[in-house]
């Protein structure tokens, strides 16, 4: 599953994917990048937030929660990278 955050103006910020076939539910990615990862009905992570505040700060703020939970999940099934960019993992 692939999906984007966008800022305020609706303009792509960041691309994440999560790799759902390899998520086993752990939900550690929702404890660390909060209001951002969620548990679906079906069990695996999906992403909650589709729309960024257009605020620098509070964009470093998430960009460093995403790539700790990138670094945490037991599973290596997050990546993600603002658009436009290589992939962060
Ligand atoms: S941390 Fe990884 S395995 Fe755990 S819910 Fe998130 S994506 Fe799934």
């Amino acid at each position: 599953m692939t999906t984007d955050t966008r800022t305020s103006a609706g303009r792509p910020r960041r691309l994440i994917e999560i790799d759902t076939d390899s998520c086993v539910g752990s939900a550690m990615c929702g404890s660390i990048a909060r209001g951002v990862f969620a548990l679906g009905d079906d069990g695996k992570a999906t992403v909650v937030d589709l729309e960024a505040p257009a605020d620098e700060q509070i964009d470093d703020t998430i960009d460093r929660a995403l790539d700790e939970a990138a670094a945490s999940c037991p599973v290596s099934a997050i990546s993600w990278r603002p658009a436009g960019e290589g992939a962060h993992r």
